[in-house]
């Protein structure tokens, strides 16, 4: 039989793709050849264990480093934190097509609540405009005026992260630095990632964003509220993606994509809990999934219905 071939570890890929052996922090942004003077982590932060390594003595030393990094380059308190996963429960979210008006308060919202950079901009969520009666995607466009929203010749279509129950993005990661966990949420070690996109050129939703330059966000837009896998600023040359708002939704919150959402277009909810709306939808309504061939398996939903 044959034997399944181990993830690397960072260290060891990084010693494998760099030229001559230079094990250097430059040699890791150069795995991204558009970036030219980017910000790297600093030689503690590229060093620093796996997530799934530290002992919680680790993180609790790691978070507060963190927390006063951030709040010397931001002039801003912010807290750490890292909720996990709750017992019994799996996420999914349902996206009411048919009642979405493309006004994109979910785009902005999800910027602000997870701190992705304005400049340049990276948004999660695209909500991608076509005419009635066309599901082409391709010839869709989610860059679309604010004033073309809620036209009524076109249909609107939000997509993001499908946190898909076999998801192409982590399997192949070569160094592990992405994760799918208990809840169903897809996490990225920010600190563990080596920027190579495979997981982008993967995922079949281009759910993944890069950071090819240094991360801009204001300082007094900047959410004190963060999570260590999830909103916390990101770094140059690291992947990011949407996590269902953790930092919320561990702690019994919606995301900011569905509390703003002005239509109700979108539902959140436990997939394990009978009575959630979620469940209920799924089990009531015709639900469809986005590129069912690709077998990906998504925890997010698609219905068509006004009501
Ligand atoms: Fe559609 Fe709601 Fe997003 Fe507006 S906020 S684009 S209605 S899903
Ligand atoms: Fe990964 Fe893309 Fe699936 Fe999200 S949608 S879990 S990024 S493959």
């Amino acid at each position: 039989m044959k034997k399944k071939k181990e993830k690397l570890t960072r260290r060891e890929f990084i010693t494998a793709t760099a030229v001559g052996g230079a094990v250097t922090l430059a040699g890791a942004a150069a795995l991204s050849p558009l970036t030219k003077a980017a910000e790297v982590p600093t030689i503690d932060e590229i060093l620093q264990k796996h997530y799934k390594e530290m002992t919680p003595e680790d993180k609790k030393v790691l978070f507060k480093k963190l927390e006063q990094k951030l709040r010397k380059e931001y002039n801003k308190k912010v807290k750490i934190d890292d909720p996990p996963p709750i017992d019994a429960v799996e996420f999914a979210m349902v996206i009411n097509v048919g009642r979405c008006i493309g006004c994109r308060r979910c785009v902005y919202a999800c910027m602000k609540e997870n701190n992705t950079s304005r400049n340049p901009q990276i948004q999660y969520i695209r909500v991608v405009k076509m005419k009635k009666g066309s599901i082409n995607l391709e010839q869709g466009s989610h860059d679309y005026p604010e004033n073309e929203a809620a036209d009524p010749n076109y249909w609107y279509m939000p997509i993001q992260c499908h946190q898909c129950r076999k998801p192409p993005c982590v399997e192949v990661c070569p160094v592990g630095a992405t994760w799918k966990e208990k809840d169903g949420i897809v996490v990225v070690d920010y600190n563990w990632c080596i920027g190579c996109r495979y997981c982008e050129a993967a995922c079949p939703y281009h759910a993944r964003r890069f950071n090819w330059a240094k991360p801009h966000i204001p300082s007094d837009e900047l959410n004190p509220d963060m999570a260590y896998l999830s909103n916390r600023p990101r770094y140059t040359n690291v992947m990011e993606k949407c996590t269902f708002c953790l930092q919320r939704t561990r702690k019994g919150k919606y995301t900011a994509c569905v509390e703003v959402c002005p239509t109700g277009a979108r539902k959140f909810g436990n997939l394990r809990d009978p009575k959630s709306e979620v469940r209920r939808i799924i089990e009531q309504e015709r639900v469809f999934i986005l590129k069912e061939e690709m077998g990906t398996i998504p925890q997010l939903y698609y219905v068509f219905s006004k009501a």
